[in-house]
């Protein structure tokens, strides 16, 4: 790390620095959002932001500043990771990154869309896969490959199912299986909760 890029690590730039998002930046080793002097390279880089509401500058303010409802917000999962603010942050900020890790603390407090927490839950935790090229029902992607001279299936759990069952003990060892059922319970509690809501509205 560069001794500017230090510099400016260690100025409080805004009050709340120190937020909790922050120090949990900090402790996964992306000390350098302290770094960030607002001027929104990245938001005026990002392809996402020119189609939808999505601000990255914002986005990582809010983190910065301990704006907790960032973690709730739909916009920090408009991103693409297509790395376009990294590039071309002039205090060097791996931004992406930052996205990336602020879903992970999102996720981690329960803040996930149902439809990423169905794919992780049921079909990766069950097949191996984020997005399955086995099975009939996805015999289209079997026969791409097998036009681009490919085996119809890759050589990952597809064509060894046996290795399934390590797989999932992997994912119990990092704490994934234990994260999902943690989630599921949050997400029973909030379903409970909107029905309670919805029927005293109702009387
Ligand atoms: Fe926008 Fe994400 Fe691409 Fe950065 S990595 S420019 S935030 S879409």
């Amino acid at each position: 790390m560069s001794e500017n890029v230090d510099k400016y690590i260690k100025r409080k730039v805004y009050k709340g620095t120190n937020s909790r998002i922050a120090d949990k930046f900090v402790d996964a080793g992306l000390e350098k959002i302290r770094a960030c002097i607002n001027c929104g390279t990245c938001s005026g880089s990002c392809p996402s932001g020119r189609r939808t509401a999505y601000v990255t500058r914002s986005v990582i303010r809010r983190a910065l500043t301990g704006d907790e409802s960032v973690l709730e917000d739909i916009d920090i999962w408009l991103c693409s990771t297509c790395y376009y603010c990294y590039e071309r942050c002039p205090r060097d900020i791996p931004v992406t990154d930052m996205i990336i890790k602020l879903r992970n603390i999102a996720v981690e407090e329960g803040h996930i869309l149902d439809a990423h927490f169905g794919l992780a839950n049921k079909i990766f935790w069950v097949t191996g896969h984020g997005v399955p090229a086995n099975g009939e029902a996805n015999k289209k992607w079997q026969d791409l490959r097998e036009s681009y001279g490919l085996p119809p299936l890759p050589p990952t759990v597809h064509m060894h199912p046996e290795a399934v069952q390590e797989c999932q003990e992997l994912m119990k060892s990092v704490g994934f299986r234990k994260l999902m059922d943690d989630i599921e319970i949050i997400k029973a509690k909030e379903k409970e909760e909107a029905e309670k809501q919805e029927k005293s509205e109702e009387k």
